[in-house]
């Protein structure tokens, strides 16, 4: 089974963690290029503006007076002049020029629909003079009289912002108006050289929150895995399987589940191997932890015992104080028979008031003198029943024989307990 198969939290967890920022990043930027370039188009707007205020302001005060066209015949042709007041204005383009030169906008005056004073070029480098605006500019700012704004007049091929100014005579009538305005091309390159910046930076964010989102959401759910997989393995009866310490040190959730799987496993570890009365191992785990003890003394050649031990006349004690009584006698002897092979082995509930001991890394001889230790302090060990003091004892039949298989072993601890059994109890039989 793969135990990493990615689930649907797996990418319920990358959407969450992903997309907001996806939107929210896409939604900021495009909100933000939006009116950025609608503040910045405006600005350009309001700059178009004073410009030609302050240009029609300039022309009115170097030569006041109203717009007059004038007819003349040269050559039998009719010849048309522009004043303004007094001066005849047909061919000052330093007025447009200088402009054109301070403020780098284009400015074109029209006397009604006609350029008279350009600094737009042709082709051949010719002032595009003479030529007409388009009707629908004419009539919106000189019909209605007002200025207009335009983002995509189309002048000479080139598309331009422009702000259109009525120029009105003395008397109020509507006689031209000027034209002021940049190339689109240029307002664009200004646009997007101050926006690129703010857009790359707004990317790069997005990836690194990104990426910072998307490792979160991976360690979780490869903690998560683990603690599934620490789950699988238990559930198939692997009750020494260990969880990961970095899950452990997490101090958070799932280390709290991990701590409560802990718990549980050594909860049904516990109910597995040990005895449920005396706390010792059972008899199955204590068979199982016998024969590795028993395989792996052949390995290192080192000695070990094995004792049965029976307690004697118990019978007798359930008999007198009842057999709640004598389950306390045995928590007792058991308690006392875990400290006596502390550090030396184990014991096990080998079977209702039937121990076996295991001395580790003991010869016969060591074995015989940690037995007639127990066997004195038993003796003198008082068990307190409903204020009666008892005193206990045990047969111990011991076998210690490198060359006996396991089964023979223990049959050779038996029959020694039945040989002490039989000499009257109380008594180490090896
Ligand atoms: P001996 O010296 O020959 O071993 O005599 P004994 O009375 O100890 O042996 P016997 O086999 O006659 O009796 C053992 C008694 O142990 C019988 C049984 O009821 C009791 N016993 C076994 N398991 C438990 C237990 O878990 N709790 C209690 N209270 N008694 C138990
Ligand atoms: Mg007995
Ligand atoms: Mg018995």
């Amino acid at each position: 089974m793969n135990h990493n198969k990615r689930g649907k939290i797996y990418y319920s967890m990358q959407a969450i963690s992903l997309l907001p920022i996806l939107l929210f990043g896409i939604l900021i930027l495009a909100f933000g290029t939006v009116s950025f370039t609608k503040t910045m188009t405006q600005e350009v707007f309001e700059h178009l503006d004073t410009s030609a205020h302050l240009l029609i302001s300039l022309i009115d005060s170097n030569y006041p007076g109203d717009y007059i066209l004038e007819r003349k015949e040269h050559n039998n042709q009719p010849l048309y002049s522009l004043y303004k007041g007094d001066t005849d204005i047909t061919e000052q383009f330093h007025i447009v020029d200088h402009f054109k030169e301070d403020t780098g906008m284009d400015v074109t005056l029209f006397y009604k629909d006609t350029r008279i004073l350009t600094t737009i070029l042709d082709w051949d480098n010719q002032r595009i003079i003479g030529t007409a605006a388009p009707e629908h500019i004419i009539s919106e700012v000189q019909k209605d009289n007002e200025v207009q704004f335009y983002d995509n007049a189309l002048i000479n091929g080139q598309k331009y912002f422009s702000c259109y100014h009525p120029l009105t005579n003395s008397d109020g009538t509507v006689v031209g108006m000027l034209f002021v305005g940049k190339p689109i091309e240029e307002i664009k390159n200004r646009i997007n050289s101050s926006l690129n910046p703010i857009i790359i930076v707004g990317l790069i964010s997005m990836i690194i929150s990104g990426i910072i989102s998307f490792s979160y959401a991976k360690n979780f759910i490869n903690t998560l895995h683990r603690i599934k997989s620490f789950f699988n393995k238990t559930a198939t009866g692997n009750l020494n399987v260990k969880i990961d310490s970095k899950i452990i040190n997490r101090n958070d959730e799932f280390s709290e589940i991990a701590n409560a799987a802990l718990f549980m496993q050594k909860s049904l570890r516990n109910m597995v191997e040990l005895d449920g009365l005396t706390n010792l191992l059972n008899r199955r785990t204590g068979e199982q932890k016998l024969r590795s003890t028993y395989l792996s003394s052949k390995d290192s050649e080192t000695p070990f015992s094995i004792v049965l031990a029976d307690i004697d006349y118990f019978k007798s004690i359930n008999d007198t104080y009842g057999h709640h009584n004598g389950d306390i006698v045995l928590q007792n002897i058991s308690v006392f028979l875990k400290n006596h092979t502390y550090h030396k082995g184990y014991a096990i509930r080998w079977g209702g008031e039937e121990f076996m001991l295991v001395f580790e890394n003991h010869t016969l001889e060591e074995t015989l003198t940690c037995l007639k230790q127990l066997q004195t302090e038993l003796r003198e060990f008082v068990h307190t029943i409903e204020e009666n003091e008892i005193y206990v004892t045990m047969t111990f039949g011991v076998a210690c024989d490198a060359t006996l298989k396991m089964e023979e072993l223990i049959e050779l601890a038996d029959n020694k307990l039945y040989e002490g059994k039989a000499a009257g109890r109380d008594c180490i039989i090896s």
